[in-house]
Parts: structure tokens; sequence; C-alpha cells
């Protein structure tokens, strides 16, 4: 079965084909800069070189069609024809409380996307794009939504819900949703293969430490309380994110300096975190190497990213009463020894035993960066959202055909 995994964007879209019998990627690209003249299609074709295009795109169904195109071509192409693509599997980032796992599209399932434009009004209404441009492009083809909520519908209510007035939780949802549950999902599973121990009879703190950051308390396989809330604002300091700030902060500066509503959302989503510490910027290499070269205000920014992060683990051992093993992914997490390393440094009263040599490795693999007798060990692990999504749209469409 060939499965089409898509991550739409408003503006872009990323893909990957995969071959599910051996979960192999055939190819993989992106379309960025859509609703442009100038938009540019990027295909990566598996053991071919790279071919990437420029031409005008106005909306996502012609970047379908183009990425289409580009994956039948018959030189740099690996199918035959599109009528060999057996179902669509698109990411979504908000499921609300209606989804707790993937499921396939119908229409009840596309309106219910759309109730919950509001709860994610950059990314949802992306994503309905995406499915309605597989639509017109290929209608008899199957589709399936895999949400980053979904993971952590399993919180309790003790860790969902804020403590401010219920009525708001009853009439508009406000609560903690919690996000890039594919990832803490598929890192779980990883890191209980990589132990050799049943998931369900281990402790984890999942780290995903990308652009966006967030951990998850991980309970048996169940996500108990994650860092990110109703939006992906809340918890860990990011790339530009401010995450946890007390919240009397937001009108007390649009007093102080004459901003509204969106702008003190802006300055919190992309003009905070690393960002605004460090006057420099928000990726990790960057802040490295001004802190290398000596740079304080970089230091800073360092320090307090690591801070709030070990606080965040610290605080979920305690809420498991309990860890058996930190888990570290994304771009951040899986190349940023030195971000490991001040994190477990800082960590070593939990029975960490640290493997400086291991951390300090580069590896595509699966791999512990402490010693083998550590009482809590610490892994590090590649993320694969795009497999998840694959490999629950592929269980969707199994289940169907058994069930006609
Ligand atoms: P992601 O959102 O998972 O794609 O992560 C992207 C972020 O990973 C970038 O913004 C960088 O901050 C970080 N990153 C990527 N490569 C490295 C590296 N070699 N060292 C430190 N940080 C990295």
């Amino acid at each position: 079965m060939i499965v089409l995994v898509i991550n739409a964007g408003s503006s872009s879209l990323k893909f990957q084909l995969y071959q599910m019998k051996d979960e192999s990627v055939l190819a993989k690209g992106r379309v960025e800069r859509i609703g442009m003249e100038s938009a540019i299609v990027t295909i990566e074709p598996t053991g071919k070189p790279e071919v990437r295009e420029v031409r005008e795109i106005l909306e996502h169904t012609t970047a379908i069609r183009k990425v289409l195109d580009m994956i039948v071509h018959p030189e740099h192409g690996v199918l035959k024809s599109v009528s060999e693509i057996d179902a669509v599997g698109h990411r979504v980032v908000h499921g609300g409380e209606s989804f707790s796992s993937s499921v396939l599209v119908t229409e009840e399932v596309k309106r219910e996307i759309k109730r919950l434009f509001d709860l994610a009004p950059l990314h949802n209404p992306a994503h309905m794009l995406g499915i309605h441009a597989v639509e017109a492009n290929m209608p008899e083809v199957p589709q399936a939504v895999v949400f980053d909520t979904a993971f952590h519908q399993t919180m309790p209510p003790v860790s969902y819900l804020y403590p401010i007035p219920m009525v708001l939780y009853k009439k508009h949802k406000i609560r903690r949703y919690g996000f890039h549950g594919t990832s803490h999902a598929y890192v779980s599973e990883q890191a209980a293969k990589f132990l050799g121990r049943p998931l369900e009879e281990l402790k984890l703190v999942t780290c995903h430490i990308g652009n966006g950051a967030s951990c998850t308390a991980v309970d048996g396989g169940k996500s108990i309380d994650t860092s990110m809330g109703m939006t992906p604002l809340e918890g860990l300091m990011m790339g530009t994110r401010s995450g946890d700030i007390d919240p009397a902060i937001v009108p007390f500066t649009m007093a102080k300096e004459d901003l509204t509503l969106s702008e003190v959302n802006s300055m919190l989503n992309k003009h905070s975190g690393l960002l605004a510490i460090s006057n420099i910027g928000s990726d990790m290499r960057e802040i490295a190497e001004a802190m290398e070269a000596g740079d304080r205000n970089a230091a800073l920014a360092f320090e307090m990213y690591e801070y709030r992060l070990r606080k965040y683990i610290g605080s979920y051992a305690a809420a498991m009463n309990g860890l058996d093993a930190i888990v570290f992914t994304a771009g951040v997490g899986e190349n940023s020894a030195l971000l490991r390393a001040a994190v477990c440094r800082g960590l070593s009263f939990l029975g960490i035993e640290f493997d400086e040599e291991a951390n300090a490795r580069r590896s595509p693999d699966d791999r512990a960066i402490t010693k083998p007798g550590s009482r809590v060990q610490v892994l590090v692990i590649p993320t694969n959202e795009e497999l998840v999504i694959a490999r629950d749209t592929y269980g969707l469409i199994l289940n169907r055909n058994d069930v006609e």
C-alpha cells in the first residue's frame, strides 16, 4: 500500500510518500510560497537527485496537482500513475476534545475540524485547504487525519483544567490540550523498545525540543500531563515563544506600552523566547556560537531555556511519583549536546549517571546518553511524525477494508 502524507500550512505544504510494505520513503518534498507567482516546488525522490521548480501556484489545489505531477514525472518521478496512491494522511494540529485518535475523513469529521477553527486559527483552516485540495485532485482516494492533540486526550481533569471559572471550560472549552502528540507518542514507543521493557511499566518524560518545544509526562504509555496548553504558547521557553509567564503581564503591558491584544499576542508568539533574551536569534545553533564567542545575552538565554526545561522535567517526575527515562527529540533535542548536558548535570539528584562521550557522539539512531547502570536513563530518539501519520492512515484503511 502506498500512502501520501501531507502537512499543509497556509502558504506551504510538505509531503512524504511511503511504501508501507517496508515503511520506506519513496519521495519527499515541499511547496513553498503558495499564493505567489514564484512558488517553489521541491521533490527529493529517494535515490535520485533533488528537483526544484519555481512557478505560479496561487492555491492549495494547484499545489497538490503539482506535487502529484512530480511524483509521476517520467524522469524524477517514483510512481507510474497517481492511481498507485492508496490513501492520503494529513497532519491536523487541533482535534479539540472530539478526537482522541486518528480517523478517516468524512463529512462529519470535516465539519468538526471546522468547528475547531477558533482553537487553532493559524493551523486548522490550512489543513482543511489541504484536505479539499486532495479531494479535488483524487476524489476516490480515502483520506485520514492525525491530530497533534489526540495523544494528550488521556490527561485527567486535574492536569487539563485551568483554575479559572468552570463556565469558561463549559462554554468555550478553555482547557489544556497539548501538542506534538504524534512525536511524544512515537518516541515513547521507541524508548520502550530501546529499553527492552513494556511501555505500560514505564514512567517517561519526553522532551520535544524544536522551534516549538513541549515536554510530556508519559505514565504507562499515556500522556498524563504536557507543557503546552490550550495553545502552543504555554510551557517551555521556545525559539520565539515566551512559554509560561504571569498572565497579568498581558493587561499590564497593553496599558503601559499602549499595545493592542493582537500586538501583545504577536510579541509573546513571535518576539519572545531565545530571540528576545539573546537579541541574536531563535536558532539554538546561533545561540551556542554566540555563547562560545563570549556573548552574555546568549548565555543568559541558554541558561533560562535550560533552567525552565529542567524545572518541567523535575515537576513531571513528581507528577508521576517516579521516573525511568527522559527522552530528547526534535531539532534541538536531537542535535544540541550542550543543552542535553546542561539539563542532565542539573538532574544528577535523580540518579542520572551521564555519559559525556555518548552525548557528544552524533548519530541518527536511537541511543542512551547515560551509563548502563544509571537509575534514570536518558535517551536521544529522532522523531518521525510523518511515519506515525503514514502508519495510522495505513491502519485505518486496513480496518475499513476488514469491516467492508
Ligand atoms: P524543529 O522544529 O524540530 O525542526 O527544530 C528546528 C530547530 O532545531 C532550529 O531552529 C534549531 O534551533 C535547532 N537545531 C537544528 N540543528 C541544530 C544543531 N545542530 N544544534 C543545535 N540546534 C539545532
